[in-house]
């Protein structure tokens, strides 16, 4: 070996040891997750003290419970699952057990979840009498051919495949009746404030093998027509998930968010645009679901561990933690809507 050799491979030595340094491999989170319960325009204000603590406890328990798993060394996809699961038996939140009711006075669920390693999806829309539509979702993603069930085809796949049946009973909750009832008063086509509609559910998660997910459950509008289907379950608008991006999931005036595939805007902006998740979250409300009149939000976390939270309107229902910081937060920034990164 001559002199320039030697010198060759020591340079490239101490580039490598470099590379792994410790500080910069500290610099990416070992995991990320980021979660909502719903956008919508309310302020502190509207909300009492006792709401907002059982806000805050039912949304510290999905973060807690998503974090141990994580560290545990689970999959994106099984915290994603997990963790909408628990969202879904809270009635607190409109999805699963607190689901709104349709203007047939009855509940027709939506859920997807979309996995980033495999780039697989799934989702189901219109489903009625299971408890868990995000794990039906996820039966479609991992044992069917197709990507999405509708209505009756949604639950003879889910009773295929075993999952938990539940009655009418389980999903009559006062709150959702109400609200019913309160829209049920008004003319015709008159709008239904988006107050009255918030309380979908989702989850984005980097996991410790770099794997990303996302997925998002809702009982859809209050009050909404006959087999109308909003973006929750509709891959690109509701729920996003690529290795090589992020993984996003929306919440907000659904017809919006399919209008302008809020979710795959985002994963397009950092793909071709190479825009920061910030960045491309800001872009995706505000600069094209938001100039259309829509309101909403997204939770979504890159494959580097960043964690964006935004909305346009004031209010989101979100948590966040990473392997060194964690939050809770109910409110906006400024009533025109909040853009939070971690
Ligand atoms: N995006 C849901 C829908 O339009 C509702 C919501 O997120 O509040 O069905």
């Amino acid at each position: 070996m001559n002199y320039t050799t030697v010198s060759f491979l020591l340079l490239s030595f101490s580039f490598y040891l470099f590379s792994c340094s410790p500080k910069q491999q500290e610099q990416k989170p070992s995991f990320a997750i980021a979660i909502h319960g719903g956008a919508g325009h309310f302020g502190e204000e509207d909300i009492s003290a006792d709401m907002q603590s059982m806000y805050r406890t039912s949304l510290n328990n999905a973060l807690t419970a998503g974090e141990d798993l994580l560290s545990q060394g689970s999959s994106a996809v099984e915290v994603v699952e997990a963790v909408i699961r628990i969202l879904e038996d809270d009635s607190l939140f409109n999805a699963g057990r607190g689901a709104v009711f349709t203007s047939e006075a009855k509940h027709e669920l939506d859920a997807s979840i979309a996995d980033g390693s495999s780039r697989n999806c799934g989702a189901v829309t219109g489903l009625n009498g299971f408890k868990h539509p995000i794990s039906v979702a996820r039966s479609v993603m991992d044992s069917s051919e197709h990507v999405f069930f509708s209505g009756h085809g949604a639950g003879v796949f889910a009773e295929k495949f075993s999952h938990e049946p539940a009655d009418a009973s389980w999903f009559h909750t006062h709150k959702a009746y109400s609200r019913y009832k309160k829209a049920a008063e008004r003319s015709g086509d008159e709008v239904i404030p988006l107050e009255e509609k918030r309380g979908t559910v989702g989850c984005a998660v980097l996991d410790k093998h770099g794997n990303l997910a996302a997925g998002t459950s809702t009982g859809g509008m209050t009050y909404k027509k006959h087999g109308r289907i909003g973006d929750s379950p509709v891959i690109g608008a509701g729920t996003w998930a690529d290795n090589r991006t992020c993984a996003v999931s929306a919440t907000g005036w659904g017809e919006y968010f399919i209008r302008t595939g809020v979710t795959q805007d985002v994963h397009s902006r950092m793909l071709h645009g190479k825009e920061s998740l910030s960045d491309a979250c800001e872009g995706a409300i505000f600069d094209e679901m938001g100039k259309l009149g829509g309101d909403g939000g997204v939770v979504a976390v890159s494959s580097n561990g960043k964690i964006a939270l935004v909305c346009n309107s004031n209010g989101m229902f979100r948590a966040w933690s990473n392997s060194e910081n964690r939050g809770i937060a109910m409110f906006g920034e400024s009533p025109d809507g909040t853009i939070e990164s971690h």
